[in-house]
């Protein structure tokens, strides 16, 4: 049986990508192997990592004039990455708009000097700051575009002229379209809404590669990884798989367009119930609500605890907030069905009437 699995990642999956790669596991299309087992230079593994790359440039339009790399390492690896690769003459801007973008500026200053723009850290990250002037001397701007411990999400694209701006899409990624040449590069970990954990994803712009400080790791050299196909070394094969298998499905659903009509209205079920709710409260300011992570509290700790114990044992599981936050979250990523977030507000809404204070 499976449940309704609210976890902000690793997350759900597609059911039938669940069940394609369940029928393929120990015999792949006629091979006599599972993808697990196969060379990651066979023929038969380029097909596989061929079209996974063209399926997703499909679905996000990617230009022709940047390179798509499947890397291993996580976005926590790209914080140091993008420094490495970026910073040519030692300075960047950063909007800190969460946990992740902190983390992500300080990793930055181990290489140079990073001006923190604007940070809503005073307001517990319950907003996106704002932000139309950057240092005119800065090798790039970053942003982390949806802050996935906080629910929120970037209601604009930074203007930031010649200087290439640098997003973590971790959380956003494939949940709609993207404008992805407002963009140098972005990055994105698969585990929240593409793929198991274990695969990042990069997206570059051409004329940023062949930057990387001498010191560059030639794991993190964007530009090295580019010129080798993703295969300098052993790529996380069975991970780009899985990945492909997801973006064959949202192709089959119509792509991002129809992505982000399902999940704007999958969002707005559990917003208006928690809009009119007297017993939960959403913490995220309205016009940076996130579509994918949607974080509310009662107001009482007790209660959450409460709350979050209840909706584990009715088949609603993970929806406790981040550790460092507390309260709750759901995570209602690509693959969280319309019925799952429907039966949740169900639930919420009996639980308030008897929570009744
Ligand atoms: C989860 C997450 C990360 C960290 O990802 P790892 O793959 O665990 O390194 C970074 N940024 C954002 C926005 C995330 O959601």
């Amino acid at each position: 049986m499976r449940i309704y699995n609210f976890s902000a990642g690793p997350s759900m999956l597609p059911l039938p990508v669940l069940e394609q790669a369940a029928r393929e596991m120990t015999d792949y299309n006629g091979s006599g192997m599972s993808v697990m087992e196969m060379s990651h230079r066979s023929p038969v593994y380029e097909a596989i990592i061929n079209q996974t790359e063209s399926d997703f440039r499909t679905l996000l339009g990617v230009p022709e004039n940047y390179k798509v790399l499947f890397l291993q390492g996580g976005a926590t690896t790209q914080f140091s990455a993008v420094p490495l690769n970026l910073m040519k003459t030692g300075k960047a801007d950063y909007i800190v708009s969460g946990s992740f973008s902190g983390k992500a500026a300080k990793e930055a200053e181990k290489y140079g000097q990073v001006t923190v723009l604007a940070s809503s850290k005073a307001d517990n990250f319950t907003y996106v700051p704002y932000v139309d002037k950057f240092s005119p001397d800065a090798d790039y701007v970053h942003i982390c575009y949806n802050n996935t411990i906080y629910g929120t999400t970037f209601h604009y694209v930074p203007e930031t002229g010649d200087i290439p701006l640098v997003a973590d899409m971790s959380s956003y990624i494939m949940s709609q379209p993207v404008n992805v040449s407002d963009f140098g590069v972005i990055y994105a970990g698969a585990q929240k809404n593409m793929a198991p954990a274990g695969l990042t994803v990069v997206i570059v712009r051409e004329d940023l590669l062949g930057f990387a400080r001498p010191e560059t790791p030639v794991m993190l050299d964007w530009k090295i990884q580019a010129d080798n196909g993703s295969m300098y070394n052993t790529p996380p094969a069975y991970t780009i798989y899985v990945a492909g298998l997801v973006y064959k499905w949202l192709l089959g659903l119509g792509g991002l367009e129809e992505m982000k009509k399902i999940n704007e209205r999958k969002a707005k079920v559990l917003y208006d119930y928690l809009d009119q709710s007297k017993l939960f409260k959403p913490t995220a300011k309205k016009e940076n609500r996130s579509l994918m992570n949607v974080c509310f509290v009662t107001g009482d700790p007790d209660l959450d605890k409460k709350f979050c114990s209840e909706a584990a044992a009715n088949g609603f599981v993970n929806i406790k907030g981040h550790r460092s936050v507390g309260g709750m979250r759901a995570s209602i990523y690509n693959a969280m069905p319309e019925e799952g977030v429907k039966a949740l507000v169900e639930f919420m809404d009996k639980f308030e009437r008897n929570n009744k204070q």
